[in-house]
């Protein structure tokens, strides 16, 4: 079979797109070739031909998170975006910008920043991609502020699994007519299109910026006082981070701290100065006591990039979605069990990371733990990063799968009917 495949791949496609890389691993699937298109029209004639010759593939933007998901169906092809890369147009007066899908946020993040914008897209990871983070429907802390992936994304340009270049929304809300598609496409991991390009909505760069720590050495205050910062207007980040996740990420505190939280405001300097001062006297803010303008963005950064499971996680990382007034409950065993912990209080989102080191027993209680976690605060449990051997026969994305599994199965039917993209990764094995 592998064979086979690389001399059909050698014979259609030139060394420029097909190359054969050696020693590459995806949750088990050996990788025997890379195509990386040049541009959408190679994309198109990559995918036809791939939809001629049925040889499913492992799309690849910055392969920041590619383990991602349930364990994929053999496949032995990655397709990568990386030539698909830069900022195709920019409309400063209109806050919009439409950008290749294979460019790293970071890129599209400084050349908007240049105007007077922001790209309210929050995926952790210098190489992370825009077509990655909207496969991924990724957030970091500052989704308080900047809202879900789906309300920045404008349009989106796709290539179908049969190599047709296809056009969803546009450069403007308002040239939405019909079904909303690129709502399906954001989040959907790569298994109903290949994004080539898209229309991000951008946010005004705010006029101030400041970021608060304090400290906690009760979980109940710790969570109570994320929650009422979170509902500070200028709030756009807040998240509560375990002592070993403080460290991580350069935040020092004492040895009585058991939580520490740090919050961005951003907006009006009044309004920012004002939120950061109530903090200060309600939650005694101490270290570092100010952290203003733009140098202070670089803690939050830190936390987003620490989001995107490092090589000093373990193997495990798991995402628990509750109410907040439930977290209490569901970070409790995950404290005794040792977990490392990054919590958004206002979001409801506790991450969890096991310590490196761990044999496969202990994988498995960790594992354990977490699901009864959260099944104790009514959450849903998403295991993100965890090694493929355990993945196997397991659901990443919970087991509980409710009604609308059906209509995704007649989706990916619809869109992927030979199952060549991504297949098998997201929910119910889709
Ligand atoms: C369930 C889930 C939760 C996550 N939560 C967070 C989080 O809270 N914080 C955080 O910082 N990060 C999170 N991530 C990870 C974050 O999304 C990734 O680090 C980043 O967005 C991936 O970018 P990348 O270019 O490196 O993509 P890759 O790692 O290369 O690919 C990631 C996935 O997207 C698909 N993909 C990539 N490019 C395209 C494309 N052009 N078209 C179609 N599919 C494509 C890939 O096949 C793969 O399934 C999460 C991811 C998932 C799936």
């Amino acid at each position: 079979m592998t064979a086979a495949v690389i001399e059909r791949l050698r014979n259609a496609f030139d060394p420029a797109i097909f190359e054969e890389p050696s020693g590459i691993e995806v949750d088990g699937c050996e990788i025997i070739g890379q195509l990386s298109p040049r541009d959408v029209e190679s994309l198109c004639q990559v995918l036809a031909l791939l939809n001629e010759q049925q040889i499913p593939v492992l799309i690849r933007g910055g392969g920041t998170r590619i383990g991602l998901g349930n364990c994929p169906d053999e496949v032995q092809v990655l397709l990568s975006t990386r030539s698909l890369s830069g900022v195709r147009r920019f409309e400063p007066d209109d806050g919009v910008v439409e950008v290749s899908a294979g460019t790293p946020l970071e890129e599209v993040r400084k050349a908007v920043l240049a105007k007077g914008w922001e790209l309210p897209i929050d995926a952790g990871g210098s190489r992370a991609t825009v077509g990655g983070a909207i496969a991924c429907a990724a957030y970091g802390p500052r989704c308080l502020g900047f809202g879900p992936v789906r309300r920045n994304v404008l349009g989106l340009e796709v290539v179908n699994a049969a190599g047709t270049l296809t056009r969803c929304g546009g450069r403007v809300v308002k040239n939405v007519t019909g079904f909303d598609l690129a709502k399906i496409y954001t989040g959907s991991l790569g298994t109903l299109g290949v994004i080539s390009g898209a229309w991000l909505r951008l946010q005004p760069k705010p006029r101030a910026i400041e970021v608060r720590v304090a400290e906690f050495s009760q979980t109940d205050q710790a969570l109570a006082g994320g929650i009422r910062v979170s509902r500070r207007s200028s709030a756009r980040a807040c998240v509560l981070l375990s002592p070993e996740v403080a460290r991580r990420v350069g935040l020092e505190h004492s040895l009585a701290a058991s939580w520490i939280l740090l919050a961005e405001f951003a907006g009006e300097a009044s309004e920012c100065r004002h939120d950061a001062a109530w903090l200060e006297t309600e939650m005694g803010a101490n270290r570092p006591s100010v952290s203003s303008g733009d140098d202070a963005l670089a803690m939050i950064d830190a936390v987003r990039d620490s989001l995107v499971a490092g090589p000093e996680v373990a193997g495990v990382r798991v995402r628990i979605a509750a109410l907040g007034t439930k977290l209490e409950s569901c970070i409790r065993p995950l404290t005794k069990a040792g977990a490392r912990m990054t919590v958004d209080p206002g979001l409801g989102l506790v991450f969890a990371e096991q310590a490196a080191g761990s044999g496969p027993g202990e994988v498995s209680a960790f594992i354990e733990v977490a699901r009864t976690a959260a099944q104790t605060a009514s959450g849903t449990l998403v295991l993100e990063s965890v090694p493929s051997e355990f993945k196997r026969g397991i659901d990443v994305f919970g087991d509980e799968l409710g009604p609308e599994l059906a209509l995704m199965r007649k989706l990916k039917e619809e869109f992927d009917p030979k199952r060549l993209l991504n297949p098998g990764r997201f929910v119910g094995g889709i």
